[in-house]
C-alpha cells in the first residue's frame, strides 16, 4: 500500500492563559493510505478536527513529524509547496458558514481555479466551474446564484465542488454531514464515495456519527483527549471493538427498530464520570475516570498504541495478557 500521509508523535497544544496548556492532540500516530478513507472518530472536543486540519497544515504542529508523499509540507518551498496546496483540500462542517455569501456560486469555486492558474482563459474557467457543479449533483443555471438561496445539502455540494475544482488528491473531510438533515446525510456520503471511486480521491473522513463512517471508512481511528485509542478496519472495529471507549461508542448508536433498541438498551454500556479536561488531564490512561475495567496500572502508565494483530491498533492496558486481564471481560 502507498502511504500519502505519514503522522508520527504528532502534537498540537494551546496555551490557555499564563500557566496552563491545552494538548488538543497528544502524541498521534498513523498513516493514511492512497485510495482509503480513513475514518477519525471520537466526542465533541476529542481533538479530531484539530488533528485533521494539523495533519494538512492548516495549523502549525507543536512536536512530531508529518509526511506527505514521504516530505514535510512545512519544509516546501516555490512550486512544490503550491503542488502540496492544490492537492490537499478541506470540506468544513459547516455549509452555512464556510461559505461567503457575497459571493456567486461560480466565484466560490472559481477562486481555486484562479490561485492555481488550472484555466487559460474565462470560456475554459466556466467550463470547469460547470463541470465540477454537475459533478456534484447541481448544474450550470445554478453557477450565478448566492448561497442563500441553497438548502444546506446543496451547499454542502457546493463546498465540496470547490475543493475538487483545484484536483486535489487527499481531501479532509471535517464532519461534512453533521450539520445537515438526517436524510440528506446519507446522499452526501453517497456522493462522496461516488467521487472517490470516479477520482481516485484519499479521504480523512473526520465525525462523531460512528453509524456513518462505517459506510464510507476503510479504516477507523478512534480518539479520546487528543489521543489514539484504536485503529483498524472498519469491519473489525465494529465485529471485535477492543478498547472501552470504542466499545461504549459503539454501543450508543441507535437501532431504528423499537423492539431490538428497547432489548439492547439494557446491555447498553454507558460512560460514567466527567469527561476530564484537556487541559489538566490525569497521569495515566486519559479515559481511567470513565472506565469500569481501570486498573492500578491505568493510574500510573499511559497505555501504548500495539498491534494486537493484523494491523489493529490499541491503547489499553487490559489488551496486554502481561496484566493478567481477559479483554472485554469487564464491559
Ligand atoms: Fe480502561 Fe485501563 Fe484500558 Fe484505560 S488502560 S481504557 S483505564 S483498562
Amino acid at each position: 500500500k502507498e502511504v500519502l500521509f505519514s503522522v508520527s508523535h504528532l502534537k498540537k497544544y494551546f496555551q490557555v492563559g499564563k500557566n496552563a496548556t491545552l494538548k488538543a492532540v497528544d502524541d498521534v500516530s498513523f498513516e493514511i493510505y492512497k485510495g482509503e478513507t480513513l475514518g477519525m472518530v471520537g466526542e465533541s472536543g476529542c481533538g479530531k478536527t484539530t488533528c485533521g486540519r494539523t495533519c494538512i497544515g492548516l495549523y502549525s504542529r507543536t512536536d512530531g513529524e508529518v509526511l506527505f508523499k514521504g516530505k514535510d509540507p512545512q519544509k516546501l518551498t516555490g512550486k512544490e509547496k503550491q503542488n502540496y496546496k492544490k492537492s490537499v483540500q478541506m470540506v468544513f462542517q459547516d455549509p452555512y458558514g464556510s461559505l461567503d455569501p457575497r459571493m456567486t456560486v461560480a466565484e466560490i469555486i472559481g477562486e481555486g481555479i484562479d490561485i492555481h492558474h488550472l484555466a487559460k482563459n474565462k470560456k475554459e474557467r466556466n467550463e470547469r466551474i460547470y463541470h465540477y457543479l454537475e459533478l456534484v449533483g447541481l448544474n450550470r443555471e445554478h453557477a450565478n446564484r448566492f448561497v442563500h438561496e441553497f438548502s444546506g445539502g446543496q451547499r454542502q455540494r457546493i463546498g465540496i465542488a470547490r475543493a475538487l475544482a483545484v484536483e486535489p488528491e487527499f481531501l479532509v473531510l471535517d464532519e461534512p454531514i453533521s450539520a445537515l438533515d438526517v436524510s440528506i446525510q446519507a446522499q452526501i456520503v453517497n456522493l462522496l464515495i461516488d467521487l472517490q471511486k470516479r477520482m481516485g480521491l484519499t479521504y480523512l473522513f473526520v465525525a462523531h456519527d460512528l453509524s456513518m463512517v462505517k459506510h464510507i471508512s476503510d479504516r477507523v481511528a478512534v480518539l479520546y483527549l487528543g489521543t489514539l485509542v484504536e485503529l483498524t478496519t472498519s469491519e473489525e472495529l465494529y465485529a471485535n471493538p477492543q478498547h472501552p471507549y470504542t466499545r461504549a461508542l459503539l454501543s450508543a448508536i441507535p437501532i431504528p427498530d423499537p423492539k431490538i433498541e428497547q432489548e439492547r438498551d439494557a446491555k447498553k454500556i454507558r460512560l460514567e464520570g466527567e469527561v476530564p479536561s484537556p487541559i489538566n488531564s490525569p497521569a495515566g490512561c486519559k479515559f481511567q475516570g470513565r472506565c469500569k475495567c481501570a486498573m492500578p496500572i491505568c493510574r500510573q502508565e499511559m497505555p501504548k498504541l500495539r498491534d494486537i494483530g493484523g494491523g489493529h491498533f490499541v491503547a489499553c492496558h487490559i489488551c496486554d495478557p502481561s496484566n493478567g486481564c481477559e479483554t472485554g471481560k469487564c464491559v
